[in-house]
C-alpha cells in the first residue's frame, strides 16, 4: 500500500521522553508507534525510513516568522522562506501580519494572502492578524478576521511598518476586550513607547558616545517590565489569553510567571538571539544583530536558559525578520532595519546549546513543538509523536555536524549571524504529513505540500496556559 510508511527504529521523542520505537504512517497521519524489537511486515519495506541511529523528533511549529509575501518579496517571501524553515526541521510556521503589503488588518487582505500563498509553501502555514491603531476600533471587521486568524498581534510600540500602528494604552483595552469576546490570543510586541522614544531623542543626540552603545541604552529592559506589566493588568482585568514574544530578560519572564501563578491566562515566548548571543556581540557586529528589543547582557542570557531549565518560557520563535543587505549596510546604526535572519538555524542552534550546557532535551523540545500546538490549538493535528496527529517529524544526528555557511543558506537574502558557526547534529530528513519534505543528500522536494492550517476550536474548550 502505497500510502503506508514506516519510520524504523528511531529514538523517538514522545513528549515525555525518548524510547526506541517504529512509527507507522498512513495517508500522512500516524497510525502506531510500535517498539522497535518489533520488525514491520516485510511487503511494506520499500515504504520504510530506516532511523536507526537518529533521534526523531515532531516537526518544529515556528510561531514567529515575517516572511513578507505578499509585497515585500525582494526581502523573503513564502517560498524561499518556508524551504529554508523546511531544511532547518521546520514543519509549520505562523506568519506575521506586517512585513508582507499591505499588512493583514482586514478580511479582504487576509483572504487575499490565504489565497495568494496556496501551492506555494514547503510547510504548513497559519496566518496571525494584525490589530492596531488604525482598525481597533472596527469591532465588525475584526470579528469577520477571527475566523481566519491563528491569533492577534498588536505592538505597544513602533512597528517601523506605516500600515500597521501601535495601539496606545487605550486601544490596547479595547483590543484586550475584543480577543476576549472573540476567545483567541493577543500577542503583544511589549516595550512601553514614551520611554523608548524619550530615550531615543536623548541617547541619538549623544554625539560623543558609541552608537551601539547608544541604540541598546535607548531600548532598555525597564521599557519591557513596564509595557508587560501593564499589559498583565488588562489581561487580568478582561480574562484575555495573551502572549508575549521575544522577551528578552529572565526578569520580565519571571514577571510573566508571577501572573501566571496568580491566574492571568499568559504565556511567553522567546527568541533563539536572546539565549545565543549577547550586547557584546551586537557592540562587535552592529546591523546583523540589531533587533528590538535589543541583544542584553550575558547574565540575561543566562538567566533566560534558567528560565527554560525551571520551565517558565512557554514557545521560543525564530522571529525570522529578513531585509535586504543593503538595508543593514547603513551609515549609522540608528537608520539600520531592524530584525534577525535565522528561521533555518534556531533549532540546531538551540539544540546544540542546550546539548552543551547539559539541559535535558525534553525541557527544550516542548517549546518549539507540543507547546506551540497546545496554546495555539493546533493539538489535535501537531504538535507530538501520538497516534491520529499528523505525521510531521525530524531526523536528527548527533553524530554529525553542521557547519554554516553561505552556500548553505536557503533564505532569500543569504546572510545571518549564524553564519560560520558549527553545530554539533545534523538534520537528516525533514517529513510533513507522510512525506519527506527534505533529505539532507537529495535536498527539498521540488512538490510543494504546505497547507493553510486554522486553530481548532474543539482542541480545548478554552485556551490551555
Ligand atoms: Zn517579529
Amino acid at each position: 500500500m502505497k500510502t503506508e510508511l514506516w519510520v524504523k527504529n528511531g529514538y523517538v521523542f514522545t513528549g515525555e521522553g525518548f524510547r526506541f520505537a517504529s512509527i507507522k504512517i498512513k495517508n500522512g497521519i500516524i497510525e502506531a508507534l510500535y517498539d522497535s524489537e518489533l520488525e514491520p511486515p516485510k511487503e511494506n519495506e520499500s515504504h520504510s525510513i530506516d532511523a536507526s541511529g537518529y533521534l526523531v523528533v515532531p516537526g518544529f511549529i515556528d510561531a514567529h516568522v515575517h516572511f513578507n509575501d505578499p509585497g515585500r518579496t525582494d526581502w523573503e517571501g513564502i517560498e524561499t522562506g518556508s524551504r529554508a524553515a523546511a531544511i532547518g526541521g521546520t514543519t509549520t510556521i505562523f506568519d506575521m501580519p506586517l512585513n508582507c503589503s499591505p499588512s493583514v488588518t482586514n478580511v479582504e487582505i487576509l483572504h487575499h494572502k490565504r489565497d495568494f500563498l496556496k501551492s506555494k509553501s514547503y510547510i504548513d502555514y497559519a496566518l496571525w492578524g494584525g490589530m492596531t491603531g488604525n482598525n481597533v476600533h472596527n469591532n465588525a471587521e475584526l470579528a469577520h478576521m477571527s475566523e481566519g486568524v491563528i491569533a492577534w498581534k498588536a505592538f505597544m510600540s513602533e512597528s517601523g511598518i506605516d500600515d500597521f500602528p501601535f495601539v496606545s494604552p487605550e486601544q490596547l483595552e479595547l483590543a484586550m476586550k475584543i480577543a476576549r469576546e472573540q476567545n483567541k490570543i493577543l500577542a503583544l510586541h511589549a516595550e512601553w513607547l514614551e520611554e523608548i522614544n524619550s530615550l531615543t531623542t536623548f541617547y541619538k543626540n549623544q554625539k560623543d558616545m558609541n552608537e551601539r552603545n547608544a541604540f541598546l541604552a535607548s531600548r532598555p529592559i525597564s521599557a519591557e517590565e513596564r509595557a508587560v506589566n501593564f499589559a498583565l493588568e488588562l489581561a487580568a482585568k478582561y480574562g484575555t489569553a495573551i502572549h508575549f514574544v521575544h522577551i528578552s530578560s529572565p526578569k520580565v519572564v519571571g514577571q510573566i510567571h508571577r501572573a501566571k501563578k496568580s491566574g492571568v491566562n499568559v504565556t511567553v515566548e522567546t527568541c533563539p538571539h536572546y539565549l545565543l548571543f549577547d550586547e557584546e556581540d551586537f557592540l562587535r557586529k552592529g546591523a546583523i544583530l540589531k533587533c528590538a528589543p535589543p541583544l542584553r547582557p550575558r547574565k540575561e542570557v543566562e538567566g533566560l536558559w534558567e528560565c527554560i531549565a525551571n520551565g517558565w518560557i512557554d514557545t521560543i520563535g525564530s522571529d525570522h525578520s529578513p531585509c535586504l543587505y543593503t538595508m543593514k549596510d547603513t551609515d549609522s546604526i540608528w537608520d539600520t532595519w531592524g530584525g534577525i535572519q535565522g528561521v533555518q538555524f534556531t533549532w540546531l542552534a538551540l539544540l546544540d546549546e542546550a546539548l552543551k550546557r547539559k539541559i535535558p532535551l525534553k525541557k527544550i523540545l516542548p517549546l518549539g513543538t507540543e507547546n506551540v500546538a497546545n496554546r495555539f490549538r493546533l493539538s489535535r493535528n501537531k504538535g507530538r509523536i501520538q497516534p491520529g496527529l499528523d505525521a510531521d517529524f525530524v531526523l536528527i544526528s548527533l553524530d554529525e555536524e553542521t557547519k554554516v555557511d553561505k552556500q548553505s543558506i536557503a533564505f532569500r537574502n543569504s546572510y545571518s549571524p549564524y553564519e560560520n558557526r558549527t553545530f554539533l547534529l545534523k538534520i537528516k530528513k525533514t517529513i510533513l504529513r507522510g512525506k519527506v519534505i527534505y533529505d539532507n543528500q537529495t535536498g527539498v522536494t521540488e512538490e510543494k505540500y504546505g497547507q493553510y492550517t486554522q486553530p481548532r476550536e474543539d482542541a480545548y474548550g478554552s485556551i490551555p496556559h
